[in-house]
């Protein structure tokens, strides 16, 4: 036990490590971004990835098959903020794919038609409102969010948020909940489960681990742990970023719980040695 969260004991931790140190030309390793490698911070734009959790991620990837990083954020804006070009990252919750080498990334074409549908929705919103409430609109393209963290009451803009999901999803769209922020999209496909399939299609692998922090990550885990149940992995271990504000099911459906970024930079450190 350390700090507020509890942590994967030592001999368990060595275990899982193992089984993902093998054979790392056929082992991915996946990771979310914010909360998970880069601490929160009040704003999205204020969150940096520590220089040392790059520099590991760029030497993970001349030894292991897959590296990559999945993201609600665009996925330019992802390789901007981890600095790595010879890494993989899924933006967008997957919507978007930027493979090593790609000057842009690819839009998943199923989306075709309703990439406006989500920027609409927020745009029809009373702006004056939403600014009283603290409530900062996040244009993601396809993907918009309403972002509440520091505001002045962030349980009155919670309750507001409430609403404008109820409205999202009476409008054909899809409402999702991250830590202090709503994420409005276009409905069918979206999700860190779809990106974790989209980076394993397109460089397979026989062991794979996702780190996250958040509700949207237990979709990635899943997706993970369903690829293993069909045989498709042989080993797949969730690695789950536990804090004081994140949903209980993270430690819950965990195989590794560390503590904060730092614990997943701890673990990336003795996959690179
Ligand atoms: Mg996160």
């Amino acid at each position: 036990m350390s700090g507020e969260t509890a942590s994967t004991d030592g001999d368990a931790r060595a275990v899982l490590l193992e089984a993902l140190r093998a054979d790392p030309p056929r082992t991915a390793i996946l990771t979310d971004i914010d909360g998970t490698l880069a601490p929160m911070a009040e704003r999205p734009e204020q969150a940096a990835v520590p220089e040392a959790a790059s520099l590991l991620l760029a030497s993970l990837s001349e030894r292991y098959g897959l590296v990559g990083c999945v993201s609600g954020r665009r996925a330019e804006d992802a390789r901007r903020m981890v600095g790595v070009d010879s890494i993989a990252y899924a933006g967008n919750h997957g919507l978007e794919l930027l493979l090593p080498g790609d000057s842009e990334a690819k839009l998943d074409p199923s989306l075709e038609g309703r990439e406006q549908d989500a920027r609409e929705f927020i745009a029809a919103l009373d702006a004056a409102q939403l600014a009283g409430l603290g409530l900062r609109a996040e244009d993601k393209g396809p993907i918009q969010a309403l972002h509440w963290r520091g505001s002045a009451d962030e349980r009155a803009a919670e309750s507001r948020a409430r609403e404008i999901a109820a409205e999202a999803g009476r409008a054909g769209l899809e409402p999702h909940w991250g830590r202090k922020v709503l994420e409005v999209r276009p409905s069918g496909g979206a999700g860190k489960d779809t990106a974790v399939a989209a980076l394993l299609a397109a460089d397979p692998v026989s062991a794979a681990t996702y780190a996250g922090d958040d509700r949207t990550d237990l979709d990635a885990f899943r997706r993970l742990r369903h690829l293993r149940d069909r045989g498709e992995l042989e080993t797949a271990i969730c690695v789950g970023v536990a804090s004081p504000e994140g949903p209980p099911e993270i430690p819950e459906e965990a195989d590794l719980l560390v503590d904060g970024p730092e614990g997943w930079i701890a673990i990336l450190e003795s996959l690179a040695v």
